[in-house]
């Protein structure tokens, strides 16, 4: 800006509020161009399996970006960014995630970045010349602008690899529990529907669908004096699995009951100081 937008007198170097500004040098005006960056709202757009890359009208060939805009006048930005991506895209989108703020001083503006799903029958704007679908892992952020947005997304994206695909999720926390009679142990499990997957000398592994439990069997390993614990399992009927586990005559340690966290529930009494806790949601069958 070189000229006082509001009575046309050429501009001047300033030294206001800690930083080199342009001034109206007139002081009946004393307008002060503050140089206030824009927002702009922007979104790592999930489509298909991939993330949606854009290249807008007049952008260089291979200059590819997310889905980003200015606000609209009493706009938040996740309304702002919802409008972008259907105008961008013709997809209805859902937030999410809040990736993060990011201030892009080149272009005088800050950024606020959001994770958006979007689904349907995607159909660029008018403004849009090209769109990408990548495979996340094929995403190679930028430096500038929305390129850390892009960066978090990946980061948060890859930590949540790691826990839920390395292994089934029933297999990432496994209890194992020393027993002095691993026959005895089992059997109890066992009557209460748990199955035996795998069977190795000391060692059982149980089943209940996917969820795994441990006995091992140590000559070490003494009765306590007071319970350990109890293992939780959900079932659709607690009530039949009660009257199961009278009948069996297994100690009972608590009856049958609502509970105020919306379970119905009992605990029998296991070897080991282990017990189980049968439960159903209360208001479901
Ligand atoms: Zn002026």
């Amino acid at each position: 800006m070189k000229f006082c937008p509001q009575c046309g007198k050429p501009l001047q170097e300033a030294h206001i509020d800690g930083r080199e500004r342009k001034l109206c040098p007139d002081p009946e005006c004393s307008y002060v161009f503050w140089n206030n960056p824009i927002p702009v709202t922007a979104a790592v757009v999930e489509w298909d399996g991939g993330v949606v890359l854009v290249r807008s009208k007049g952008w260089p060939r291979r200059f590819f970006g997310i889905v980003a805009g200015f606000l609209e006048a009493g706009e938040t930005p996740e309304e702002g960014i919802l409008r972008e991506v259907y105008e961008e895209l013709g997809l209805r989108g859902r937030i999410v995630d809040f990736l993060g703020h990011y201030a892009f001083a080149e272009k005088n503006q800050t950024i606020t970045a959001f994770h958006v799903r979007a689904e349907g029958v995607m159909v660029p704007g008018d403004e849009i010349a090209e769109v990408k679908v990548l495979p996340p892992e094929k995403v190679k952020p930028w430096d500038a602008g929305t390129g850390p947005a892009v960066k978090e997304f990946l980061r948060r994206r890859m930590g949540g690899k790691a826990v839920d695909r390395c292994v089934p999720p029933g297999e990432q926390l496994v209890l194992a529990v020393y027993v002095q009679d691993v026959e005895k142990s089992c059997r109890f499990f066992t009557d209460f529907g748990f199955l035996v997957s795998r069977r190795d000398g000391p060692f059982v592994e149980l089943r209940w669908e996917d969820s795994l439990l441990f006995l091992v069997e140590r000559p070490d390993a003494e009765a306590p004096k007071a319970p350990v614990g109890n293992i939780r399992v959900m079932v659709p009927d607690v009530e039949a699995v009660y009257q199961k586990a009278r009948e069996l005559g297994y100690p009972i340690v608590t009856p049958l009951g609502d509970r105020y966290y919306g379970l119905k529930d009992f605990v029998v009494a296991g070897p080991d100081g282990i017990h189980l806790r049968f439960a159903s949601h209360l208001g479901r069958k």
